[in-house]
């Protein structure tokens, strides 16, 4: 819940007093109000009392494993999460997104490059939409209930799938860059790396598109980014 001063609150997640106490300095400086737990019980109490605008929560934990508190975090709310991991191998950050983490960070990382994250999972459409529903062609996209339906028909998408569906569908009949899709969704990706992005809209277009060979909402716009078209 941002407060009264327009600051962000964010919930960290961190067992090892080293970083808690860095990110609680570091990010109080860089202006948001810094709540900390030590253990999953400890977060559960905040996320309850404080209402976080985003967690930053850490992989290993005393009481539990991370990636299950995220996926019961996004089960019962709309709060976006960062993973933080000690552990680098590409098996965790692909676990870590596929459960729909917002984005993920690998320690020992920099502060000024985890703020920067911080601020863009916060800046997404999907975060803070102000428009509650917006209605298309056949599509319904609802951004409090986070569900896309077709006819009326609920549409399956993965986190990723849908927070990439509100960023077009923030820009309705704008073209969006290839890297402010990167940008705002996969921080860090390399651009040769740029295949995640478009495995994405593939499958997002398997799962909007009456006939995906031949979209009328989602499109490509060659060498450019994409468009949604209403
Ligand atoms: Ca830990």
């Amino acid at each position: 819940m941002v407060n009264l001063e327009g600051r962000s609150v964010v919930l960290i997640v961190e067992d090892e007093p080293s970083y808690q106490d860095a990110l609680n300095i570091g990010l109080t400086v860089e202006g948001f109000i810094v709540v900390a737990a030590g253990t999953i019980a400890q977060a559960h109490e905040l996320m309850m009392s404080t209402k976080p605008d985003l967690v930053l929560l850490d992989v290993m934990l005393p009481d539990g494993s991370g990636i299950d508190f995220c996926r019961e975090i996004y089960d019962t709310s709309r709060i976006p999460v960062i993973m933080v991991s000690a552990r680098s191998s590409e098996v965790d950050v692909v676990l870590g997104l596929e459960i729909g983490a917002a984005d993920y960070v690998t320690k020992p990382y920099r502060l000024r490059e985890l703020v920067a994250r911080m601020r863009a999972v916060l800046r997404r459409p999907a975060a803070n939409a102000e428009e509650e529903v917006i209605t298309f062609g056949d599509l319904r996209i609802d951004f409090v209930r986070r569900t896309v339906s077709r006819q009326g028909r609920e549409i399956e998408l993965s986190r990723k799938e849908f927070d990439l569906l509100a960023l077009f569908a923030s820009r309705l009949g704008q073209v969006v860059t290839r890297e402010t899709c990167l940008d705002t969704l996969w921080w860090g990706l390399e651009l040769s790396d740029t295949r995640t992005l478009d495995t994405h809209v593939k499958r997002l277009r398997q799962k909007v598109e009456e006939d995906p060979a031949n979209p009328r909402h989602l499109l490509t716009i060659r060498g450019v980014g994409f468009r949604l078209d209403a």
